[in-house]
């Protein structure tokens, strides 16, 4: 296959696991028959970018460098391929984690691209068209094929919308894979860009919902937020009163963590997923588990057809995340932040911001 002619757009990328991200130029391709050219404006800050900008998911992943981060993309679309239906330019478009997969496998034909074992990352994975591999959101402009490129509800804020892209679909998916609906008693752990996305969906699916923190500071936010309960788990006490009661509890935690802990609080055959992605292997009790007949099970953004029923799902609701607005030259400062937990409660980069390198 000949290679598509490229351009060079502007871009923030990592050299190496400690190198600090800096301003660089990438190759995109000229958009072929089925892409969709788009003009980033807002790109999230993921905790994913972060262990994968410093190679903390080596075992799984390894870091190719340099590395793109940046995978919750909104911005408006510059130009289509002929063979493109769905978009024009001047749409609104968005992209989250995925940019390709095999298109026929059995998880692509249920659409569910998220377990394709041939799926393109937005970041990290073989760039069939170009070679090397592809690059994420912190740049100028993206070329994605139009069958993985999302519409944005009109009424949504931009800068709160992106985050919808890998923090919102990855708790919406488990949640209604698990069956949260009003009656049932959930639980987040952990608020984050994921756990506040959580809480959000959870209230509007109208479960009882409880949030897990480590930081007291956060318990206003929290109700705020739409939590029913708020529950530090440093205090043994305050966990304690919640024993055995829990339906269905979502962990978005991104470091090393008890969650044991949590599984205790599960009701009979109650489940706990893994979303958050920490670097170390978690150690998990058996008797936690089987006292009760309770699973653990994790889960990976979603698939293209889900995503888009999450954003219209935003639309209806006028969901958005609560964003910290930052220009592309704070991002590694952003990172700091947000391995303190600092962040309230998504970073949201604004992509003028990087005219000016
Ligand atoms: P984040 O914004 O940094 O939130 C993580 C939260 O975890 C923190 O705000 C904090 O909440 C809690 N936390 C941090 N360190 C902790 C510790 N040592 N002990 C207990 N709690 C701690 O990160 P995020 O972007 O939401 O991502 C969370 C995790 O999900 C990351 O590991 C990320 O890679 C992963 N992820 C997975 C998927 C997927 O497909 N499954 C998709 C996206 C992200 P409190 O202050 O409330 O305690
Ligand atoms: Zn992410």
């Amino acid at each position: 296959m000949l290679k598509p002619k490229a351009y060079s757009a502007k871009a923030y990328s990592a050299a190496s696991a400690t190198s600090p991200l800096a301003s660089s130029t990438i190759p995109r391709r000229d958009p072929t028959e089925h892409d969709v050219q788009i003009e980033i404006l807002f790109c999230g800050i993921c905790h994913s970018d972060l262990h994968y900008a410093r190679d903390e998911w080596h075992s799984f992943m390894p870091t190719v460098y340099p590395c793109v981060p940046g995978h919750e993309i909104v911005g408006r679309v510059t130009k289509v391929g002929t063979a493109v239906m769905k978009f024009k330019p001047g749409d609104l478009a968005s992209v989250g984690c995925l940019v390709d997969s095999d298109h026929t496998c059995p998880h692509c034909q249920a659409g569910l691209e998220q377990f394709c074992p041939n799926q393109i990352l937005t970041y990290g994975s073989p760039d069939k068209h170009l070679g090397g591999v592809t690059y994420g959101g912190y740049s100028d402009s993206i070329v994605v094929d139009e069958r993985f490129v999302l519409r944005v509800p009109s009424n949504l804020n931009l800068a709160g919308a992106a985050p919808l892209l890998c923090a919102g679909i990855t708790t919406y998916s488990p949640m209604r894979h698990w069956g949260v609906t009003k009656g049932k008693k959930v639980g987040v752990v952990g608020l984050g860009g994921l756990g506040h996305m959580a809480v959000k969906f959870a209230d509007a699916f109208g479960a009882h919902v409880v949030v897990f923190t480590t930081s007291p500071n956060k318990k206003e936010d929290a109700l705020r937020l739409g939590a029913d309960d708020v529950v530090v788990s440093r205090n043994a006490d305050e966990m304690k009163k919640h024993t055995g009661s829990f339906d269905f509890i979502l962990d978005a935690v991104s470091a090393d963590h008890d969650i044991n802990a949590y599984i205790n609080l599960l009701s009979r055959d109650g489940n706990i997923t893994l979303v958050g992605a920490p670097q170390k292997p978690l150690a998990v009790s058996a008797f936690s588990l089987l006292i009760g007949r309770r699973s653990l099970s994790g889960s990976p953004i979603g698939g293209i057809p889900e995503t888009q029923e999450m954003l219209d799902f935003c639309g209806t609701h006028n969901i958005t995340a609560d964003v910290e607005i930052v220009p592309i030259q704070k991002v590694n400062e952003a990172y700091e932040r947000m391995l303190k937990s600092d962040v309230k409660y998504r970073f949201s980069i604004d992509m003028a911001s990087l005219k000016s390198e």
